[in-house]
């Protein structure tokens, strides 16, 4: 533990919720929501509604960070470790998703630059020791005075899909008890503008993804910088960029999870010894159905915005939900999204409570709740018309915003792919 009172108690909040979810009986499984659970979905969506849904069009077209929403989300304290530490500490495993589909459901570009952080958060937790946890965690939101971002980076320009060929290194020199990295970074979500870079690095290329290791790089640090912003098709008041890395320099201890770890890991790989990519494995499965719950925010999102837009939307003296197409259309839409939902919620309450992801449930829910995503955001267009095609209406963006969740955290073809190697057994290419 700490000395520093605050990190003491952000210390204490991870190492709750990283407690053992299952507990002695094990979390009960049930579709009926319990009073804390309506609680912070209430809460959420209020917030939502209140703050983020009439500041949606206007970041949107600045393509900007919401720096004001944020501080607002921080000061209620929506936007901060100990929130993330509440969702994280049900033991269904169903808050996290809820609070997510409510925040989505307000805009999913100022969602995801209220949520971008705790993509390193997550590896943070996952990787990191208690210490690292409870040092870096609060750094990576700031406070509500002023807060600040973090940003994961893995993706790099000939790494994508293919994450085994990143190229990033980090040597270790031994005299300083330092980590020297150098590599270019792309697609990061509050890349250069965060003041904690998580950086994946290769520590030996020859191992692929098992020479992989996390780093923490501090605010400030030599050498960390951002490169170009990507100016994109949705999710615009999220900021998305480069970052390079030129021998930057951080202390031994910002390798998360520590170096004696590393090294044992590197031996059991090098001794051709399974490493524990069956740990990583179940990591993303874990992490999944949280992106597909943004996505099924955006889902009902359009969904309800164009069911009332066809009560009132008269033609040939009548609304045009009076015809069966459109109608159905919005039936369709409704269930599409409820049984992403329950995917969702499934792989959801197997990640929390330990069960092993045999079919890559986590998969299937983020596959699922993207493709629904984008094509009831499609179906809203349509119902909407021509009014559906422009910025004066927010379907038009709410589609565009959909679009990423077939794309990152996993395209489609890559969540299939996962799916069908867990169902086969076979290593399909
Ligand atoms: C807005 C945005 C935010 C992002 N945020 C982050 C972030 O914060 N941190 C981070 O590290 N990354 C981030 N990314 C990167 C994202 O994770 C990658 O874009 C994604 O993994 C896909 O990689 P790629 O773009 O290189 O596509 P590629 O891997 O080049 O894929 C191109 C196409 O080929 C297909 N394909 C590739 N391999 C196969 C295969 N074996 N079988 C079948 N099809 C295949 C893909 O499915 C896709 O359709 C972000 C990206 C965007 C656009």
């Amino acid at each position: 533990m700490s000395d520093n009172p605050a990190v003491a108690e952000a210390e204490q909040i991870v190492n709750e919720a990283a407690g053992d979810g299952a507990g002695s009986e094990g979390p009960k499984f049930t579709l009926e929501l319990n009073q804390d659970q309506q609680d912070i979905r209430d809460w959420v969506h209020g917030f939502a509604e209140g703050v983020v849904r009439p500041a949606a069009e206007e970041w949107d077209e600045r393509e900007e960070t919401p720096w004001p929403v944020i501080q607002e989300a921080a000061k209620i304290g929506l936007y901060g470790f100990e929130a993330l530490g509440q969702f994280w500490a049900d033991d269904t495993g169903l808050t996290l998703p809820i609070a997510n589909e409510e925040l989505f459901w307000g805009d999913a570009g100022i969602g995801m630059a209220i949520m971008g952080t705790s993509l390193a958060v997550a590896a943070i937790f996952g990787q990191g020791t208690g210490e690292q946890m409870g040092e870096w965690i609060p750094q990576c939101f700031g406070d509500a005075d002023d807060p600040k971002v973090a940003a994961f980076c893995s993706s790099e320009p000939d790494a994508g899909s293919d994450v085994a060929a990143i190229r990033t290194t980090a040597k270790y020199d031994e005299a300083n008890d330092e980590w020297v990295l150098n590599g270019q970074k792309a697609w990061a979500t509050n890349g250069g503008i965060a003041d904690v870079h998580v950086v994946i690095a290769t520590v030996d290329r020859e191992l692929k993804s098992r020479g992989h290791a996390a780093f923490v790089i501090p605010p400030g640090t030599k050498g960390c910088e951002q490169g170009a912003k990507v100016k994109k098709h949705g999710l615009r008041a999220s900021h998305t960029a480069d970052v390079h890395l030129d021998d930057c320099r951080v202390p031994g201890s910002c390798l998360l999870g520590g170096k004696e770890k590393l090294d044992e890991r590197l031996a059991r790989v090098r001794e051709g010894k399974r490493s524990k990519s069956q740990a990583a494995m179940q990591t993303f499965e874990a992490s999944r159905p949280t992106v597909g719950a943004q996505a099924l925010g955006i889902a009902r999102a359009a969904y309800e915005y164009s069911l009332e837009y066809a009560k009132e939307r008269r033609q040939f003296g009548k609304a045009i939900i009076e015809n069966q197409s459109i109608a159905f259309a919005l039936a369709d839409m409704k269930m599409e999204i409820d049984a992403a939902r329950l995917l969702v919620w499934r792989a959801a309450w197997m990640g929390r409570s330990g069960q092993k992801f045999e079919n890559a449930e986590g998969s299937m829910s983020k596959l699922k709740a993207g493709e629904v995503a984008v094509w009831s955001t499609e179906r809203a267009i349509q119902i909407l018309g021509g009014n559906g095609y422009t910025r004066e209406f927010p379907v038009e963006r709410m589609h565009r915003d959909a679009k990423i969740y077939t794309i990152f955290e996993g395209t489609s073809e890559i969540q299939r792919l996962v799916i069908s190697r867990a169902i086969s057994g076979v290593h399909v290419k």
